[in-house]
């Protein structure tokens, strides 16, 4: 989450958006320079771009074709709409290789990495076992042990087989179901950002839910102010805020979205060893060059035990992680090398 200031709210523009200008800021050299922010909901979540313009036609049309990208995207990576491209493969990539465009090839293309890199902690095939966890919102009931097997034994990325020269999909097994939950609004943000660059607009940021891609600081200042929304605040911990720019936070958490079953909580992350949602409260937070990088990865690591998870982020360059998980009646914090010391203890 971001701590915005001197928030004054004007009437929305067409297409929803929310144009906000707030006091601008003279930089030293450059024009004089306004702070614009911009909202819309997408992907389940709200997407929102704060950035830096000399006017307001420039700092509208940019946002507008951002959040036209945006819409683009959900288009072609959404499990709800049935008519979205992930879904034309689910059904169809099974059969044939399944010819998919250049951005469900990419990001497909990223998530089989992170899951090689996590050894399938995450796994972009877990749709089967998202359904399961669905249903039990639906129902208040844990699948049994044999609805568990039959969803896991279609939950393997090396099932997905990318071909570079023909841009084809091929889903080795019927019934497969693919899901880019854990990397789709990072790969959004990533686009977004390139979007303003494209327009001008170097000093930007856009945040998609736990997700926080950053562009050039804000005029007269050396980075961007990130908060990280963690459990341990109850218990007393103190908040925890990064200075960055030009790089990309992703934050994933158990405490937001989770079903209630005989009193444990399980959460929307799913541990495709188990099937099960992760239980308990917990927070993990990935600095890395790019926003779809540390969307998978922030889930990756959620998943995987944190000495695993150290090794990992410190074997990837430009990756940073933080992990809040619980320890008896409180919790416990742990940093990889190069995380910023203002999120320790
Ligand atoms: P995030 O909030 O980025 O951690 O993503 C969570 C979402 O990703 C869930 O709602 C599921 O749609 C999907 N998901 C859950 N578990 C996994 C996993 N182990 N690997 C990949 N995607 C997952
Ligand atoms: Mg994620």
């Amino acid at each position: 989450m971001t701590h915005l200031s001197n928030n004054r709210k004007l009437p929305s523009l067409a297409l929803g958006l929310c144009l906000i200008p707030l006091p601008s800021s003279l930089s030293a050299r450059g024009p004089l320079l306004k702070r614009y922010e911009f909202s819309l909901p997408r992907m389940g979540t709200i997407f929102r771009i704060e950035l830096y313009s000399p006017d307001d036609a420039t700092a509208a049309k940019a946002a507008e074709a951002a959040f036209a990208r945006a819409e683009e995207l959900e288009q072609i990576m959404s499990d709800y709409r049935e008519d979205s491209e992930l879904m034309r493969l689910v059904r169809e990539g099974a059969l044939v290789p399944f010819p998919v465009s250049d951005d469900l090839y990419d990001v497909l293309a990223k998530s089989l990495r992170i899951s090689e890199l996590s050894q399938g902690a995450f796994d972009v095939t877990v749709g089967p076992l998202v359904d399961l966890w669905r249903n039990v919102r639906k129902t208040g009931r844990l699948p049994d042990a044999a609805e568990l097997a039959q969803a896991k034994a279609l939950v393997d990325y090396k099932n997905v087989e990318l071909d570079a020269v023909r841009r084809t999909v091929f889903l080795k097994r019927a019934g497969m179901k693919l899901d880019l939950g854990a990397i789709g609004k990072g790969y959004a943000a990533d686009q977004m950002l390139a979007l303003l660059h494209s327009h001008g607009i170097r000093q930007a940021m856009v945040v998609a839910g736990g997700e926080v891609a950053l562009g050039a600081p804000p005029p007269g200042k050396t980075s961007w102010r990130v908060a990280i929304d963690t459990p341990d605040t109850v218990t007393g911990n103190p908040p925890c805020a990064l200075l960055l720019h030009d790089a990309a936070v992703s934050t994933s958490g158990n405490s937001r979205q989770f079903v209630e079953v005989n009193g444990k909580r399980y959460s929307h992350i799913i541990d495709p060893s188990t099937g099960l949602g992760l239980e308990g409260a917990a927070s993990t937070t990935v600095i890395a060059m790019n926003s779809a990088t540390a969307d998978a990865l922030a889930t990756a690591l959620s998943v995987m035990p944190v000495a695993d998870g150290i090794r990992l982020a410190e074997s990837l360059s430009g990756v940073a992680a933080f992990w809040v998980r619980q320890a008896g009646n409180g919790f416990k914090r742990y940093a990889s090398r190069g995380f910023p010391t203002s999120c320790r203890e």
